[in-house]
């Protein structure tokens, strides 16, 4: 494939666990890739050392998405140097864990900033131009404390609850420009995020899990890369749960 032919994916949080995941799916099956991630550098030159041996144009840009700023810029270069955006996947997020009462404001709102403000930043810089090529595809990450509510994590439930709505309201505004938009919802997957938790919360969790083990991140990137591939073609404002079955 010329770099002409390629389409391009635009991912945040591309440096570690799912994004990383993804920025690997999506260069195996041929995207050129701009991604972006927070703070590690070292994970997000290995990503994009990854990413790059299977021979597409790779973009890589240490962006905080809470920062409107900083992420028109990033998008804008991604246009210039890749020519185009076809996909855009939000995965960048934080947990900040603590029941409600213990909560405080900064808990709430680094959450809500990164994981709500951050996704809204990202699409919101990038929709004019997949309308303008009237094409486009839209993957949100959510989670199933989105979907269904997780004890300790108001602020982080409610704000993969309200990438649900947003990511519904604007299928039903994009579509008539051929954009999709879905949101994918994790169930518990083993990367850096969940690492912190102690082993009596896992071994809790996990027995809420019709499939007895928590999710890779390449089975994630696998419903990620399905929701942006022409497979998909007749879904939008979707959400698809990928959990092993999980009652939480
Ligand atoms: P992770 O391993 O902690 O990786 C988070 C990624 O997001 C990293 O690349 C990180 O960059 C980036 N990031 C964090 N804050 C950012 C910011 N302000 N701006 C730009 N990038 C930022 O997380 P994960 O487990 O892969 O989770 C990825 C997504 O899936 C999150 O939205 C999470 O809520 C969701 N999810 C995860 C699970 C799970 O069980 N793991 C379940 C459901 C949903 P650095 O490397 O620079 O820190």
């Amino acid at each position: 494939m010329t770099s002409e032919q390629r389409p391009v994916a635009m991912i945040t949080g591309g440096s570690r666990g799912i994004g990383r995941a993804v920025v690997t799916r999506l260069a195996r099956d041929g995207y050129d890739i701009s991604f972006c991630y927070a703070s590690n550098a070292e994970a997000g030159e290995k990503a994009a050392a990854e990413a790059r041996a299977f021979g597409g144009r790779v973009l890589a840009r240490q962006v905080d998405v809470a920062n409107m700023a900083a992420v028109q810029e990033y998008v804008k270069e991604t246009e210039t140097e890749l020519g185009r955006i076809d996909a855009v996947v939000t995965v960048a997020g934080i947990i900040r864990d603590k029941p409600l009462a213990m909560m405080s404001d900064e808990d709430w709102d680094s959450v809500i900033r990164v994981n709500l403000d951050g996704t809204y930043n990202v699409v919101r810089a990038a929709i004019r131009r997949l309308m303008k090529r009237r094409a486009g595809s839209i993957v949100t990450v959510s989670s199933v404390a989105g979907v269904s509510g997780n004890a300790m994590q108001t602020n982080y439930s409610a704000s993969k609850a309200g990438i649900i709505g947003f990511t519904k309201a604007l299928s039903k505004e994009v579509g008539r420009y051929g954009i999709r938009a879905n949101v994918v919802a994790p169930g518990f997957v083993e990367t850096d995020m969940i690492n912190g938790l102690t082993d009596e919360y896992v071994k809790e969790m996990l027995a809420r899990v019709a499939l007895g083990r928590f999710g890779r991140s390449d089975e994630i990137a696998s419903a990620v890369a399905f929701l942006l591939s022409a497979e998909s073609s007749y879904l939008t404002g979707q959400v698809l749960t990928v959990d092993g079955g999980t009652a939480i």
